[in-house]
């Protein structure tokens, strides 16, 4: 039984994969690196926007038609699975906690595996990569229930997990070469395990053997406070990068959303950042066309952006998802008008990006080497703030290389080795 695994969406789903491979793996099934080759392909699916969900349908049925096993698998299997088989688009759908199935479903058995509500796949060792950073799951699930969002209803309420359980993965993971590592989560900051916080965890982590580099993903920024500003900055092995989802700088707009703070909550927060890592690297993420968004809301955003001076920005219109109750808001802004504001907001911040990315060329800095670079033309490095570099130069992934940053090139910042050692 060969298998082909293909993944769509967040981060979560890129660390699922290598559960669900080491789930192939011990189950004897061979995972292929192109869909022809395969007599089955699972989907790892996203249903955050609408796009991604009409991405992986079209290539289900692509693969139904190529007269593949199908197994829809994660957020869409969870919420739009009997739709799917009933469409005949899909064999067998999953919903996140049920990937201990996918074995049980491709060899046929009777009986599938028995699988807990809510799971945490703390028991199994992420697959080797072959990579110098990896990513792995520290809390799953989320009961935010912002109101755009389907991720509380496709991937259930938070939980932990233990920190024995993460630090054997975490272990197993340097013994496959793996020198950086993220802890993911839809919201890290809910972490909450035997006593231990978030920041705990960051604490305990950077102090594994052979772990030299950690970041996180996701903060909701309410959950930021300023203690743990603190503790981090004292953490040498943390990356100065911070993901804060702003979605919106219209307070009403944010009420509506139901995020719990407020801009001037959201500056603050900033302000701490910066403050202890001043060369952040700050990132967020914003939503227009939110119902009810008005253009006196809108423009206030567009503001926003000038003042917080983000290093990047993923920018979406909104997308109604069925079920949550953004969906059923009154006042739904028109798609052609939701289009006009992301356009005139990606320009903004794209304008913020390049200008914010020349405040990095003539710095000397100590490049972390993770891949050739695409098209062959050097190597992928990090900074310390883990904005990404392209190297003129050949190094090995997970070498430390001294070097001169040179210029911008689109959205890459360029180097030149500054130093021929190697530190
Ligand atoms: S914090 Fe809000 S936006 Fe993020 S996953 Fe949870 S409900 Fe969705």
């Amino acid at each position: 039984m060969d298998c082909y695994l293909k993944v769509y969406g967040c981060q979560m789903n890129a660390a699922d994969a290598h559960l669900v491979s080491r789930l192939l793996q011990d189950a004897g099934i061979r995972e292929v690196e192109v869909s022809a080759e395969a007599d089955a392909v699972v989907l790892l699916t996203c249903s955050v926007r609408q796009h991604a969900e009409d991405r992986a349908r079209g290539f289900a049925r692509t693969m139904r038609g190529e007269g593949k096993k199908v197994i829809v698998a994660g957020c869409m299997g969870q919420l739009r699975g009997e739709e799917l088989i009933k469409e005949g688009i899909a064999d067998f759908a999953l919903g996140p906690d049920e990937y201990r199935r996918i074995p049980d479903i491709l060899l046929g058995s009777r009986e599938l595996s028995e699988v807990e509500g809510l799971e945490t796949y703390s028991d199994l060792l992420p697959v080797d990569t072959g990579g110098v950073s990896a990513s792995q799951a520290i809390i799953r699930g989320c009961e935010n229930y912002c109101t755009y969002c389907v991720v509380p209803y496709a991937r259930g309420r938070e939980r932990s997990i233990p920190y024995q359980a993460f630090e054997r993965q975490v272990r197993h993971l340097v013994d496959t070469g793996v020198k950086e590592i993220f802890l993911l989560g839809q919201n890290v900051l809910a972490y909450k395990h035997d006593n231990l916080r978030f920041i705990d965890i960051l604490e305990r982590v950077a102090g594994i053997d052979g772990v030299e580099r950690i970041g996180f993903l996701t903060s909701h920024p309410r959950d930021l406070d300023y203690e743990t500003v603190q503790r981090m900055a004292a953490i040498p092995e943390l990356l100065h990068f911070f993901h804060l989802p702003l979605q919106s700088a219209s307070d009403r707009v944010l009420g509506m959303m139901n995020r719990g703070y407020t801009v001037s909550d959201y500056a603050e927060r900033v302000n701490w950042v910066r403050r202890a890592f001043p060369d952040a690297y700050l990132t967020t993420d914003i939503l227009v066309g939110f119902p009810g968004e008005t253009r006196e809301d809108f423009e206030i955003t567009l503001d926003a952006m000038e003042r917080f001076q983000f290093d990047f920005a993923y920018m979406f219109a909104y997308s109604e998802r069925s079920g949550t109750e953004a969906a059923r808001m009154e006042n739904q802004v028109p798609v052609s008008e939701r289009q006009k504001r992301l356009a005139t907001l990606i320009e903004k911040q794209s304008e913020i990006t390049r200008l914010r990315s020349q405040r990095w060329v003539g710095r000397s800095e100590e490049l972390f080497v993770t891949a050739p670079a695409p098209r062959g033309e050097g190597m992928l490095t990090e900074m310390k703030n883990h904005r990404s570099v392209i190297l003129n130069h050949t190094a090995r992934p997970g070498e430390r290389v001294r070097a001169k940053l040179v210029g911008v090139s689109g959205w890459s910042v360029l180097a030149e080795p500054a130093v021929k050692e190697v530190v």
